[in-house]
């Protein structure tokens, strides 16, 4: 039995969680199913979202025949609530290709992902760690020279009273005094070197600072583009999200993706697919501004964050950008040969409107993939949701 069984739709998989019907209506070679319980009480709608999701894991993994286990069961998670949009991108691509979706092939996907991006997770959080070791050493040293500062004028002042004591009338106490002047005189000679000391640790420290900083920078760059990476777009598109949010902004995102771009690297090498890879970076990179911030998310996939522009106003700016690309000729300089017409598609989503950032993010995928499937060389809205935000 498979997903496209018309038992295995939704209504089907609800009945056979126990509502609305026979568990033996919607599987009949499912034995072991208890009749509900006529007397349960009505789920609410919590319940009936887990369920949902729990059916549509059950029926991810019967449509492409994968075992149960803790991997696949993890994939079908993600894939059916859209934690990982560019693994359901890849799936969604397989299967409108008509090639199988197995569990080696899931495994190759997904941890050729994750290596990576683990690699870079660990990076990124030892900057992090090193900024906050490195902020705390700098207000410590700050603290320990100001008080260096103090204790050392207060010892000056101290070497000056004695020095000016005429020790001729000091009855006899003389030497006792020129000791102290000599030792309060090394005292003060040694906290001035540790002053000198702790001013250099601490310019050494800003200058570790600045380094980190820039390391940060850096990790979030992409460097065949060099366009901000996913990692940074993320951190952007949660920034933007929480203010636009407060202060009742429009934001938008588009999810580009190139089109039929395995054809160029089939035609004329990796080398020449990177090139193209920049050339349509550099094009799309001409929207940006403090409003609009453009990033590749991977792959030959950009993201748009548009503040400040409704909808179709976002669409707009999208489609301004895929046209530009569409009527550039391209030729590739290794062999003369033209690339052809460059395109790209896009889903466009309204993010306010979805009950959170991530489903606004997976709606955008969605109409990509629509897009797609309309044709590409196009950018769609994305749909609403069932249930708006308020
Ligand atoms: P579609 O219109 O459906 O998006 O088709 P497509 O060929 O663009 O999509 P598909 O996902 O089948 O292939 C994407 C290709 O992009 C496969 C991959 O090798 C290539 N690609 C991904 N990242 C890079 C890169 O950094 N450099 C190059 N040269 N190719 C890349
Ligand atoms: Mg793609
Ligand atoms: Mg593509």
């Amino acid at each position: 039995m498979t997903a496209h069984d018309p038992s295995m739709a939704r209504g089907g998989w609800m009945r056979w969680f126990g509502f609305g019907g026979s568990a033996r209506d919607a599987f009949d070679d499912v034995s072991r199913v208890d009749p509900p319980d006529e007397d349960a009480p009505e789920p609410d709608a919590d319940q009936r979202r887990r369920l949902r999701t729990l059916g549509e894991i059950t029926q991810f993994l019967m449509q492409h025949d994968l075992p149960v286990s803790p991997f696949t069961l993890e994939v079908a998670h993600d894939i059916v609530t859209g934690t990982n949009p560019p693994l359901s991108g890849l799936v969604a691509r397989q299967v409108a290709d008509g090639r199988p979706v197995t569990s080696s092939w899931l495994d190759d996907v997904v941890h050729g992902q994750t290596e990576e991006e683990n690699g870079a997770e660990q990076i990124h959080a030892l900057i992090l760690r090193l900024e906050g070791t490195v902020e705390a050493f700098s207000v410590t040293a700050s603290m320990a020279r100001n008080a260096t500062n103090d204790y050392n004028s207060a010892l000056k002042a101290h070497v000056d009273g004695l020095v000016a004591i005429d020790t001729a009338s000091t009855d006899g106490h003389g030497d006792m005094i020129e000791q102290l002047t000599a030792l309060a005189g090394d005292m003060l000679s040694r906290t001035r070197k540790v002053a000198r000391e702790l001013s250099r640790s601490e310019r050494e420290t800003r200058t570790l600072q600045k380094q980190l900083a820039d390391a940060r920078a850096e990790a979030e760059i992409d460097h065949l583009t060099g366009l901000p990476n996913r990692r940074a777009f993320e951190t952007r598109y949660g920034e933007e999200y929480v203010a636009t949010r407060e202060n009742r902004e429009p934001l938008c995102v588009a999810f580009c993706d190139i089109d039929e771009f395995k054809r160029i690297n089939d035609k004329h090498g990796h080398d020449a697919g990177d090139r193209v890879l920049r050339t349509v970076a550099q094009s799309l990179a001409t929207i940006s501004d403090e409003q609009c911030h453009v990033a590749r998310h991977g792959g030959e996939e950009f993201v748009v964050l548009l503040r400040n522009k409704l909808i179709d106003e976002a669409c707009a700016v999208i489609d301004e950008a895929r046209e530009a690309i569409a009527a550039r000729r391209l030729i590739n300089r290794a062999t003369d040969v033209p690339f052809g017409q460059i395109t790209l598609s896009a889903g466009v989503a309204d993010v306010h409107a979805y009950r959170d950032a991530h489903e606004a993010l997976r709606a955008a995928d969605d109409a990509l993939l629509r897009a797609k499937e309309s044709g590409r060389n196009l950018a769609l809205k994305a749909n609403l949701p069932d249930c708006p935000a308020d």
